[in-house]
């Protein structure tokens, strides 16, 4: 199999290299890899009767398959430079921006259209936050929603399925450097390509490791985010989800001045496990369907860890402590705020007891034994300086969901054209560790498809 363009991975990053790829070249001979399934065939087996905790499928219908990690996520596209990735280092604000809107453009001709763009601009909670020692950082946020998401995706797979060669099932194992390109290596299929564009977010981390010291290719430690999810009745930050949807607020502590942060924002949402290679954390989503709205909000509260020197390995920190709480609750656990404050550990009696209906069945427990005390206190703290802008957030009846892990990526050497130091060979999206977001891996995927056709 011969080709100019091999994509690995078909999550956001993949899927827009694809789709600006066949639009500029449509002469062009593409093959996309994907690890995963297609759309309509990735199915979580949790369906909260007989089978209630992820049982670790070998490939995880919620991380891997045609749309990537963002398949069933609440398709929250942040048009911004200020969170999300560090794209714009390599291409600019200006271009990253651009790139960004254009990425939503696409999403709209793609069923998209009539969803809501949010924005931060000239808006008073700003102010409010400023006077609370808090920051409320800029965005324009497009919520698809995870139902419109899937028809948009559902859309791009069938506009591009009839322009390129897509391989599901089939995890890429090897790349080998070629006189002239390269040779993509999958169980019982191989393909030689003059470009290669890797894709492979999170869950191919590992693999992105070995091929990098493979290849001999440059890389640099990141950051881990731990923390816990946060879940509340919608009505104590419905005055700011209604104007802003999501909210990007940072506080700093006044004990450690570490900085905490609010992420993913989900009004009306519900929470669920995710599983990265094993290890079961939390996350959360909404629907934009007014029928599969809940009476909660949830957010991340999340703490950022960087180490350097000794110990550079701030995955596996993060990894460790994920053990632990999967060790303790053999999942994720759930605390009321008000036992956490009191020492105590949560019971089902006094969840059950609880105002706040828990939107994933999680295990009552401790989270003060899983979570190091430097950010457990960050944490606190932080619910104590929201509940100055949104009354109510700090009631002992608050529910948090642990440990909330954001692994990124070590970060790959990349040129500003976001080609390694082999020429011909892309590393982009959160596999690169350059991006962490919808909007900003799929920026990176429209970046390098313009770059490519030119090329080829
Ligand atoms: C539950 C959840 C909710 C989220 N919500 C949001 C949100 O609202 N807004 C937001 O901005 N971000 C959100 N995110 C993060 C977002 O999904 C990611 O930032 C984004 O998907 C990254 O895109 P990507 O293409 O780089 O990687 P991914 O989406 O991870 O895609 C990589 C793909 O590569 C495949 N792959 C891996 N290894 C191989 C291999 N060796 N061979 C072939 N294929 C391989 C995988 O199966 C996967 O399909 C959420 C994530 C989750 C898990």
């Amino acid at each position: 199999m011969k080709y100019d363009v091999a994509i690995i991975g078909a999550g956001p990053g993949g899927i827009f290299t694809a789709y600006e790829l066949l639009r500029r070249r449509p002469d062009a001979k593409i093959a996309l890899f994907e690890a995963g399934n297609p759309l309509e065939k990735r199915r979580c087996p949790i369906d909260g009767k007989k089978i209630k905790k992820c049982i670790g499928c070998q490939t995880c219908a919620i991380m891997n398959g045609f749309g990537g990690a963002g398949a069933f996520s609440d398709g929250k596209y942040n048009i911004t430079n200020d969170f999300g990735g560090t794209l714009y280092q390599y291409v600019g604000r200006e271009t990253a921006l651009e790139l960004m809107r254009y990425v939503d453009e696409i999403n709209l001709a793609h069923g998209g259209e009539g969803t809501k763009l949010y924005s931060t601009a000239g808006s008073e909670f700003k102010k409010l936050c400023m006077r609370n020692g808090l920051t409320l950082l800029d965005a324009s946020v497009r919520h698809l929603g995870t139902d419109i998401n899937y028809i948009v995706l559902e859309n791009l797979y069938a506009e591009l399925k009839d322009g390129m060669d897509i391989f599901f099932n089939s995890p890429v194992r090897a790349i080998e450097r070629e006189e002239k390109g390269f040779r993509v290596i999958c169980d019982g299929r191989e393909a030689q390509t003059e470009k290669c564009v890797v894709s492979v977010g999170r869950s191919g981390s590992k693999w992105m490791e070995s091929v990098c010291s493979s290849l001999g290719i440059e890389t640099m430690s990141n950051r881990v985010d731990l923390g816990v999810r946060v879940e509340i009745p919608a009505a104590i930050f419905s005055h700011i989800t209604d104007t802003l949807y999501e909210s990007k607020i940072v506080y700093r502590t006044r004990k450690f001045e570490d900085p905490v942060r609010t992420f993913c924002m989900n009004p009306n949402g519900i929470v669920v496990n995710e599983n990265t290679n094993g290890i079961v954390t939390v996350n959360g989503h909404s629907f934009e369907d007014p029928s599969k709205k809940t009476e909660n909000t949830n957010f991340a509260l999340l703490v950022s860890k960087h180490f350097s020197e000794p110990f550079k390995d701030s995955n596996g920190y993060g990894e460790s402590i994920a053990r632990l709480s999967n060790m303790l609750g053999g999942g994720v656990i759930v605390q009321r705020f008000g036992d956490l404050e009191r020492g105590r550990r949560s019971t089902v009696k006094r969840i059950e007891e609880g105002f706040v209906r828990p939107t994933l069945s999680a295990t009552p427990g401790d989270l003060s034994l899983v979570l190091p005390k430097r950010i457990l206190d960050g944490i606190i703290e932080m619910i104590h300086a929201l509940d100055k802008i949104a009354p109510g957030t700090a009631n002992d009846d608050t529910l948090l969901y642990g440990v909330e892990v954001k692994f990124y990526n070590m970060e790959v050497k990349l040129s500003e054209r976001l080609e390694t130091q082999i020429p011909g060979l892309y590393i982009i999206g959160d596999g690169s560790g350059v991006t962490h977001s919808l909007s900003h891996a799929s920026a990176s995927g429209v970046f390098v498809a313009r770059e490519i056709a030119e090329e080829i």
